[in-house]
């Protein structure tokens, strides 16, 4: 089909010939609205085209109205900037464009160690959707789309990302890893033409992402430390390859582990360039499992919290509960003593009219007899109650009904 219809120009670009069949002139409609709405976002620049391409924003088409520059056709945007990390370079984009885009061209910002640059949707708010599905529908005719499908993994591996179950700030360094966009020594360099240093860990090599986070000694200490086969993964690609061919390998756990290591590894590599500390893979391998740990604590905290609040509003349905009356809220607390775990303790308070207002929940590592269990739980509520300010406070604890069967 390509090369019947726009034999000389990519898809975006393809006009409707002579005597267009049915299904091609729809296609070409549908690609119109696409090229109304989409437009580059602009991270570093350096895959988008001054010229040709959607990225001024707050004009009709987003496209340079300015002629372009002869022999300076294939300029992209990364070419306006002053290398690393300087913005703009303002003689240079007053040369190219006219006043009123200078002026929303100066007012993007850039920098050269941003992630890469992104198409988006201008037109509605849940774009990103729709422009991939009618993306994706119009690739499916035609023979080839690079754009789409870079754009496809971007979305595979972000969609991901997100799932994983760590930290946000794991995520985000995990992101930027993946973007190329986390300050190793070939990183920099790309950008400011600049020398390479050798690896800090190992000064074998010049460092690099790939290097730092697989090939370095100490990385494959940490994977063999951790049990994640990934050393020989992705071989002979670069790092989007590696960190793809892992991830298609580990389950979701394993997949927050891996995230983990490549974090501690950075975590480690900083303290060693900026603090001077020495190198010991058994401390980022035990950074990785005290994170996991504490990860898992807080999971199983929150889903202790929520079967306590299930089988209160269970415990208050079955025996009737009612609501304070007049200037007075309702404190309902309870405690739970699990053998070998601890005691978890939980109070909610409610408004007249049996709204929860707030609560509260604890959890010790301790081993008390549930009467103990209940009489502390009974004192956090008081004391969260205080605290909020509660002037007229009605309890109810099982304290009281066990209490009063003695
Ligand atoms: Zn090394």
């Amino acid at each position: 089909m390509k090369a019947r219809y726009y034999p000389n120009s990519d898809f975006l670009a393809a006009n409707v010939g002579n005597g267009p069949s049915y299904t091609w002139r729809g296609i070409v409609e549908a690609r119109g609205v696409l090229d109304y709405g989409l437009r580059r976002r602009i991270g570093n620049g350096h895959d988008t085209l001054v010229w040709g391409q959607a990225w001024i924003p707050g004009t009709q088409t987003g496209k340079v109205i300015a002629p372009s520059v002869t022999g300076m056709e294939d300029l992209t945007v990364a070419d306006l900037l002053i290398p690393g990390g300087g913005g703009w370079d303002r003689n240079l984009v007053d040369s190219v464009f006219l006043p009123f885009e200078r002026e929303r061209v100066l007012n993007i910002r850039v920098s050269s160690f941003a992630s890469p640059d992104t198409w988006f949707w201008d037109k509605e708010k849940d774009g990103e959707y729709s422009v991939r599905s009618a993306y994706a529908a119009l690739a499916g005719h035609s023979t080839s789309s690079t754009e789409t499908s870079s754009w496809e993994r971007e979305r595979w591996l972000w969609n991901r990302l997100w799932k994983i179950p760590v930290w946000p700030r794991v995520k985000l360094f995990f992101w930027q890893l993946c973007s190329e966009a986390i300050a190793t020594s070939d990183n920099i360099a790309a950008r400011t033409k600049g020398e390479i240093s050798p690896c800090y860990f190992c000064s074998s090599v010049n460092e690099s992402c790939l290097h730092l986070f697989r090939n370095c000694s100490v990385a494959a200490w940490v994977w063999e430390g951790l049990g994640l086969n990934c050393a020989e993964e992705g071989e002979g690609g670069g790092l989007r390859e590696w960190i793809e061919a892992c991830w298609g390998n580990f389950s979701m756990d394993d997949c927050g582990k891996f995230m983990l290591g490549c974090w501690a590894i950075w975590e480690c590599r900083n303290k060693c360039v900026f603090e001077g500390t020495r190198v010991e893979p058994e401390r980022i391998i035990k950074r990785v499992r005290d994170v996991m740990v504490e990860m898992g604590e807080a999971e199983v905290d929150s889903r202790r919290r929520r079967a306590r609040e299930r089988r209160e509003v269970a415990n208050e349905e079955s025996e009737g509960w009612q609501p304070a009356r007049g200037e007075y809220v309702k404190l309902n607390v309870d405690a739970g003593v699990k053998e070998g775990e601890g005691v978890g303790t939980g109070a909610v308070c409610r408004d007249g009219q049996g709204n929860i207002l707030w609560g509260v929940s604890v959890a010790r590592e301790v081993t008390w007899d549930p009467g103990i269990a209940e009489a502390v739980a009974v004192l956090d509520g008081l004391q969260e109650a205080l605290a909020k300010g509660h002037q007229h406070v009605m309890l109810e604890s099982d304290l009281f009904t066990s209490y009063r069967n003695l």
